[in-house]
């Protein structure tokens, strides 16, 4: 088993001077977003809602401007009854509010393991595949990562779970629409180590690398040269991808000094990997 170097100690330091990164020219369509200063957002419930919206939770006798705590609760320990150990990981599920990024009818099923629609055709992947992917990037660091890369921010719960296991995450999505409803979502979080940024994640984020790790939310046909190039050594990259066998399962490729080492595990079903943005 190699040795991974503990990011961030690799990486430059949080907070210094980060002359050789910041402030570097923007090129393309990839720009990133600083998170603007939030103002305070009413709760879903008073947003603006169809009937609909607002009758399924009551249906239920469940509403948005009810306490979800206890089934965040209910879902971390499910989630370490499945077997997920990385007590950062088990953390940064329980505080990020999955029901916040799903529209409000679907508020009541955010803590069930399961996918949900977040738009544009789009799906937000069920809690444990969540979790599972964090800790397979994670693997053999118990302290934050350093910098990383999230490919499909779609609504952006994802990125907002990373925020709280790595120092810097850069999280890229190549529809406009997600883009923008992600920075809605995460503005009141104030999230001030996430990035987000509106591109090809084909292509990766040359300007935030190399990454002590790399998760992508969307499937293709092979891992991007762009990502590997990016990836620092000692980082893993988790993504789904097609196995020579012609099915979708999960890849893990980890850096080493002398070049990549690839792992293939359970089949998955992701959105696929699209390249250009929209
Ligand atoms: N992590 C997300 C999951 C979103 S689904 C969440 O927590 O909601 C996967 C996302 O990948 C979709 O939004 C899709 O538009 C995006 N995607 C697909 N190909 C992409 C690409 N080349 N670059 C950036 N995003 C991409």
């Amino acid at each position: 088993m190699s040795q991974r170097p503990g990011f961030p100690a690799k990486l430059p330091a949080l907070g210094a001077p980060r002359t050789t990164r910041t402030p570097a020219p923007l090129v393309g369509t990839q720009r990133p977003v600083a998170m603007p200063t939030p103002k305070p957002v009413p709760s879903k419930a008073v947003a603006g809602t169809s009937p609909a919206q607002r009758s399924a939770p009551l249906r239920s006798g469940l509403g948005m401007g009810m306490d979800y705590g206890p089934l965040r609760a209910r879902m971390v320990s499910n989630l370490a009854a499945q077997g997920l150990q990385d007590p950062m990981v088990l953390q940064a599920m329980g505080l990020v509010e999955r029901h916040r990024f799903v529209e409000t009818a679907l508020a009541v099923q955010a803590y069930e393991d399961t996918s949900l629609p977040i738009g544009l055709g789009q799906t937000i992947s069920k809690p444990n595949v969540v979790a599972r992917m964090i800790e397979l990037m994670r693997e053999g660091i118990s302290g934050k990562l350093g910098r990383i890369l999230e490919i499909g921010t779609g609504c952006g719960y994802q990125a907002a779970v990373l925020s709280h296991v790595a120092t810097e995450v850069y999280s890229l999505e190549r529809l406009r629409g997600l883009h923008e409803k992600s920075r809605e979502n995460l503005r009141p979080l104030r999230l001030h180590n996430v990035h987000l940024i509106f591109g090809d994640g084909m292509l990766g984020y040359p300007k935030g690398g190399p990454y002590a790790g790399i998760i992508s939310a969307a499937g293709g046909e092979s891992v991007p040269q762009a990502w590997l190039d990016q990836l620092a050594v000692g980082g893993r990259l988790v993504a789904p991808t097609i196995t020579p066998a012609g099915h979708q399962a999960l890849v893990v490729i980890l850096r080493t000094a002398e070049g990549f080492d690839r792992q293939v595990l359970e089949a998955v079903h992701f959105v696929p990997l699209k390249s250009g943005v929209a």
